[in-house]
């Protein structure tokens, strides 16, 4: 092994190539040209480490390379001592082949061969977790004697907490040798092909795609998507097909000003077109009056937010199970709007709270608006399941539900600011310059799990106060978007 650190191919590198030899030369060559790391991405990356600690206790008393070695180098080399010294179990093994560098969770001696586990935060085993433990399988064949097998360890989706975390049950594993062992060659040419655009050290020439979004959304969206920030750029259609979008702007209508509106396009693209073009929203006034009369006169908006940790915390639940844990209800209250909350404290499950709080905070409206049922509907179905007793008052809540988005998801509303996205934080952009959102630490769902989650570790009243009100403004400002939506609604449909 001679050559440098910088010089090396990591797992990283190795499947940007794969989805996108541009991205891989970017990633050597200009990594500054790297969109930020969202802080969705990075709690991701925290959630798959927190899992990868606690799959390490399926071999306990490993020692852990990353503890110690300061780089790429140093880690290959302690992980060389680690072998000539017999350890059996190390976690972050680290080796180099043919310019490849990997690091595998866990390496373990059986006392017959070396078996090798790559762990990953997730239920499903995808093609890309293949294809990145095969690259691990091939460096290891090729690295250590006495190498029989890697395997893809995932969360078991049918485990169920009982008391205390049974690891062997929580995780479960999948050998790869098959995959490996058929795609061994690939791997070597591969290679070869990645050395090849480094020495020729020019930007290859590929377009925007399809490839950008899969399997992952690349890390040089901000790069290679300028071109696409005109506000009048096709991919601010939303609700279509990528290839379309991309046939689109292949075929010169980059712009929608540039479409040509007498093809067969479909009803909701051409909506979508003829609203950017001309900068006005677009009401379809006889279907969204319809849509409102679904509504009682006596309504509140309504709110949930979900936690689904990937280590189960409470009896009875599984991996990514959906936990209810903060609602917010919103209504009119002497021409204000007001609010109810409920936050779940994070050490109890609390569901039957929970539910107990919502019933009693929604029993005297008459509907309860609000944005995309789905989730909601799930969560009621799983309390109803947990909790029979209170099935004919979760009958009476759905019921009342009234889904604001319906005008939105069947185009008879659209507004040009929605940028693409349906999402009510897009709703909220429709009200001014400064949407109600910025500002907010918490922006997004996603976040707002995460954000839950640090209660758990946190130590510092101060902080943990700031947390929960932090939910708690960020689910108001979902309720208060709505009833302006609403609102808007009604003022635009006037006769
Ligand atoms: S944004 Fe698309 S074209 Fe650009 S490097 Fe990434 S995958 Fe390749």
């Amino acid at each position: 092994m001679s050559s440098s650190s910088s010089s090396l191919i990591s797992k990283t590198a190795f499947l940007k190539y794969d989805q996108c030899p541009k991205a891989f030369f970017f990633y050597k060559k200009h990594p500054y040209l790297r969109d930020p790391v969202s802080k969705e991405k990075q709690f991701t990356f925290n959630r798959g480490h927190a899992v990868g600690k606690l799959a390490q206790q399926l071999f306990p008393g490993g020692i852990d390379v990353s503890a110690t070695a300061k780089s790429s180098r140093s880690a290959f080399e302690l992980t060389q001592q680690l072998l000539n010294e017999n350890a059996n179990t190390i976690y972050e093994a680290t080796f180099i082949f043919n310019d490849v560098l990997v690091m595998v969770d866990i390496l373990h001696y059986d006392g017959e061969n070396w078996m090798a586990y790559e762990v990953k935060s997730s239920l499903k085993v995808s093609d890309a977790y293949i294809k990145d433990a095969c690259l691990q399988y091939y460096v290891l064949k090729n690295s250590l004697g006495k190498f029989s097998d890697l395997f893809l360890v995932t969360l078991n989706a049918n485990y169920v907490l009982d008391k205390e975390i049974n690891l062997k049950q929580l995780f479960k594993k999948r050998s790869i040798k098959l995959n490996a062992e058929e795609n061994f060659e690939f791997f070597g040419i591969t290679v070869s092909k990645m050395n090849l655009v480094l020495e020729r050290n020019m930007i290859p020439d590929i377009p925007i795609g399809k490839q950008c979004f899969s399997p992952y959304s690349c890390d040089f969206l901000g790069t290679c998507w300028k071109n696409t920030e005109d506000p009048k750029s096709v991919f601010r259609i939303g609700k279509s097909d990528r290839e379309q979008l991309f046939n689109l702007y292949f075929s010169g209508a980059e712009t929608v000003d540039k479409m040509d509106m007498n093809t067969d396009l479909k009803p909701h693209i051409k909506i979508q077109a003829q609203s950017i073009l001309s900068g006005q929203p677009y009401f379809e006034k006889k279907e969204i009056k319809n849509f409102l009369k679904k509504i009682n006169s006596n309504y509140c908006f309504m709110d949930m937010e979900i936690w689904s940790p990937a280590i189960p915390k409470y009896d009875g639940t599984g991996p990514f199970e959906q936990i209810p844990f903060l609602f917010s209800i919103c209504y009119l209250n002497n021409g204000g709007p007001d609010f109810i909350n409920y936050l779940k404290p994070i050490d109890s499950d609390s569901r039957f709270d929970f539910l107990t709080a919502l019933l009693e905070a929604t029993k005297n409206f008459e509907s309860v608006i609000i944005f995309d049922k789905n989730l909601e509907q799930q969560v009621l179905a799983k309390l109803e399941n947990m909790f029979p007793e209170k099935k004919s008052e979760i009958e009476i809540l759905r019921g009342k539900l009234v889904d604001l988005s319906e005008p939105i998801q069947n185009f008879n509303f659209f507004h040009p600011k929605f940028n693409g996205n349906f999402s009510l934080k897009a709703v909220s952009e429709i009200f001014g310059e400064e949407s109600d959102y910025s500002g907010l630490e918490i922006t997004n769902g996603i976040i707002a799990m995460h954000k839950y989650q640090e209660l758990q570790e946190s130590e510092n009243i101060i902080n943990s106060e700031q947390i929960k009100q932090q939910l708690i403004a960020y689910c108001n400002i979902d309720t208060l978007t709505c009833m302006k939506f609403l609102e808007y609604l009604k003022e635009n449909t006037k006769d």
